[in-house]
């Protein structure tokens, strides 16, 4: 059994646990793989434990990855871009990944839909907000998310799906359930004020770290990469 899959497994069972302890379907949270600093052979090795969804921080590094994959497995996977995009990438990002969950800014947005090729289905795209506040942090100020949902969900390549945040780390797990239940919250409030012609149906937060306490408060996504392939030295 390679160290993958047994992290795989692991993680599977992780989410299981804290859906169970939460009351909730497991089939409801979803596992995006985040294969950032790690090579095409780490993903394939994922894509043989049965991972289909795999999550990317850095554009360049991400576009080169899917390429590699690609001709090594075929191209039925999902890519998702979690990391900052200036707007002199926005083509990268349209033209490769599935997703996007990191746009915080209309111009960004309006340019990815501008810039999505039109024999690809819609780029799927989350929000990405700034629940708890950090000044250097990016992401949608939560008083600000309802108005950027309304304008991006005109756009017409893109497919607006949700929310996705990345709290400080906390100190215990209660602390940890307050500040994702303040996207739960959130993500609740824009679904329920009518504003959007689909609601949305992805709350993309948890990572390694912190997925308990964010299944406990209603994500349906979690992002995981070290529980899943080991320590990065960057990053
Ligand atoms: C790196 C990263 C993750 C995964 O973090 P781990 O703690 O390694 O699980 C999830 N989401 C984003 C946006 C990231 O940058």
């Amino acid at each position: 059994m390679t160290t993958i899959l047994r992290n795989l497994q692991e993680v599977r069972d992780r989410i299981t646990t804290a859906c169970f302890a939460a009351g909730r379907n497991p089939a409801g949270v979803q596992l995006l793989a985040v294969s950032k600093t790690f090579g095409a052979d780490a993903v394939i090795d994922a894509v043989a434990a049965g991972q289909h969804a795999f999550g990317e921080n850095y554009i360049q590094e991400g576009v080169e990855k899917i390429a590699a994959v690609r001709a090594l497995h075929g191209g039925n996977l999902l890519w998702h871009c979690i990391g900052p995009v200036q707007s002199n990438k926005t083509k990268l990002v349209a033209e490769n990944f599935d997703w996007v969950q990191s746009v915080d800014r209309l111009k960004i947005a309006q340019r990815l839909s501008d810039q999505r090729p039109a024999h690809l289905p819609p780029l799927q795209l989350c929000l990405q907000v700034n629940i708890d506040g950090g000044a250097n942090k990016s992401g949608v100020l939560p008083e600000e998310a309802m108005a950027l949902a309304t304008e991006v969900a005109k756009l017409p390549r893109l497919a607006l799906r949700g929310l996705m945040s990345i709290p400080e780390p906390a100190a215990d797990f209660s602390v940890a359930c307050a500040v994702h239940e303040r996207a739960r919250s959130l993500f609740d409030a824009i679904n329920q004020a009518g504003v959007l012609s689909q609601p949305m149906d992805t709350l993309s937060m948890g990572m390694t770290a912190d997925l308990e306490a964010a299944i406990h408060a209603g994500s349906t996504m979690v992002r995981v990469g070290t529980a899943i392939f080991g320590g990065r030295s960057s990053a």
